[in-house]
This record gives C-alpha cells, sequence and structure tokens, in this order.
C-alpha cells in the first residue's frame, strides 16, 4: 500500500483516505464522497477497513465486531474506490520474537474526558493506528465523521502537532429516518432496543429546544440533571455521560448557550452507543 501510494504521488495524483473498521454503512459511504471530492476525479480515493485491537478495552467488543469484509469490498467498489486496504492484524502490529511493536502516539490533552474517561486505552490505540494508517497511505486529505466529534479533535490536534502534511475533514454525522446515527454498532439492537436507542437524538432535540427558547446561557448540571431523566425513561437505558463542552478545545461548560456541544454515550441494553450534535 505505501510503495502504490508513493507512486500516486510521483505522478501527482492527489490521495484521499477514509478509515473505517468496516461493516460499511451510508455514514461510511457518505465520507467516501467527499474523499473523492477532495481527491478530484484522477485522483485516489482509499478505504481503510481494519477492525484495530489496540482501541478496545479487555471487556469491550472486539471480537464480536461485525465484520463483513466481502460486502464492505462491493459498497467500496459500487462507490468509487480506488483502493481497499485491508491489513491483517501481523502486518499492522508485527510480532518478531524480541522485536514486538513497541511505538505509540498519545494525545494528552483532549483524551482525558468523555470517550476517554470511560474507555482509558481507547484514544492511544486510535490515534497509534491512525498515525501509522497515514504513514501508510501518504493522503492529501482525511475524511473523519462528526459522529466520533472528540475522535476527529484529536486527530485534529496529532496532525497539527506531529506536521502530519495533510488535511483533515470532518463530515456531518448521517442519520436514520428516525434520527439514530448510523453505526456498524446498531446491528447489536435487536427487538425493541432499536426503539429505544433513538433516545439518544431525542434527548439533543429536546435539548437543542430548551437552548434555543432560553434568552440566557442555563447551567449544565440543571439540564444534564433533565436529560438523564428523559433518557432513562426507557428501561434499557443507562446514562454513560451526558457533557456541554466547547466544540474545539472540548473544555467542559458549565453555563450552556447556542454553539455549545453535546455528547453523549448510552448503553442501551449492552450495546453502547454516542452521539453529539452542536447546540
Ligand atoms: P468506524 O468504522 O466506526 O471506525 O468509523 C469510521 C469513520 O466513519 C469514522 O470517522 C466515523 O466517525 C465515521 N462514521 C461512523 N458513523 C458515521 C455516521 N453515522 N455519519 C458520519 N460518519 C460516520
Amino acid at each position: 500500500m505505501q510503495r502504490l501510494a508513493l507512486n500516486w504521488r510521483r505522478q501527482a495524483a492527489r490521495i484521499g483516505f477514509v478509515p473505517t473498521m468496516g461493516c460499511l454503512h451510508a455514514g461510511h459511504l457518505s465520507l467516501v464522497r467527499r474523499a473523492r471530492r477532495l481527491a478530484g476525479p484522477r485522483g485516489k480515493v482509499v478505504v481503510s477497513i481494519y477492525v484495530n485491537p489496540t482501541q478496545f478495552g479487555p471487556r469491550e467488543d472486539f471480537s464480536r465486531y461485525p465484520r463483513d469484509l466481502a460486502r464492505d469490498v462491493r459498497l467500496c467498489r459500487e462507490a468509487g474506490v480506488d483502493i481497499v486496504f485491508a491489513p491483517t492484524d501481523e502486518a499492522m502490529y508485527p510480532r518478531p520474537q524480541g522485536a514486538g511493536f513497541s511505538t505509540c502516539v498519545v494525545e494528552e490533552c483532549l483524551s482525558n474526558r468523555m470517550e476517554g474517561a470511560s474507555r482509558p486505552t481507547h484514544f492511544r490505540g486510535v490515534t497509534t493506528v491512525v498515525a501509522k494508517l497515514f504513514n501508510i497511505v501518504q493522503p492529501d486529505a482525511a475524511v473523519f465523521g462528526a459522529k466520533d466529534w472528540q475522535q476527529a479533535a484529536i486527530i485534529k490536534r496529532m496532525a497539527r502537532d506531529l506536521k502530519f502534511p495533510l488535511k483533515i475533514v470532518v463530515a456531518p454525522t448521517f442519520r436514520e429516518p428516525d434520527g439514530l446515527a448510523m453505526s456498524s454498532r446498531n446491528q447489536y439492537l435487536a427487538g425493541d432496543l432499536r426503539a429505544q436507542a433513538t433516545v439518544l437524538w431525542r434527548s439533543i432535540q429536546q435539548a437543542r429546544a430548551v437552548i434555543r427558547r432560553s434568552a440566557k446561557p442555563l447551567p449544565a448540571r440543571r439540564l444534564k440533571t433533565g436529560l438523564k431523566k428523559l433518557i432513562e425513561r426507557e428501561s434499557a437505558a443507562r446514562v454513560d455521560y451526558i457533557e456541554f463542552f466547547h466544540p474545539e478545545t472540548l473544555v467542559p461548560a458549565a453555563r450552556v448557550t447556542r454553539g455549545t456541544q453535546l455528547a453523549l454515550a448510552v448503553f442501551i441494553g449492552k450495546t453502547r452507543l454516542i452521539d453529539n450534535a452542536e447546540l
């Protein structure tokens, strides 16, 4: 992949890149269309499909994460992707005797709260694998989804701090008609859990309505209590966190106004879902 990418670059082809864990849905495909626009008709679009073990915690769903490479490749072909890069674990984290993989990339400011607090080793896995993928794919532009807002902020910071010569683009969250953010993990939602899962979007809309009706900033604490109540009216829902914060710095906001970002993580049964939006 790296040799191919370096050759493309020598021929002045722009490379647009979409990193994914596969099990592709319409949200991923919207990122692919964005990557095509960024690369141009004569450029190259690369999608990586890699369920990265280092970003999963020991009690998370790594082994049962949905995988369907044949379907993903077909969807990528139909979407005009030039290359699907689907490396093996051995290629990404080689373990030759006595000289295994031992270098990591760690972002130390934006990574501590929210997803980082609930999943302590998660972002170190993400930044490490994304840095490796950038070196392998050599993109001019890489597209990430606003669905994973904190992840996108951390990748932007990493690219800036480490001088990766590429543009990071964040594309809007793609939703089901009832508002549920598309996610490979939605497949876990059996029976009426699927309907209960819409409570993430309903609580975002509720917060938005309250903020837009209010003439002055509102205390985050009070809003959180109200949203938690709304969410936990669903029998299978349990709030992991609700956070109001500045969209770029991710600094928590004590007072909430229009333009404050809201992010939430909620267990629906055993499935942990996240969503976020600007208020
Ligand atoms: P994943 O396969 O979950 O690691 O996601 C790969 C990329 O797709 C990440 O940049 C995600 O933020 C993005 N993504 C996932 N779901 C959505 C969605 N519903 N809308 C837009 N982007 C998404």
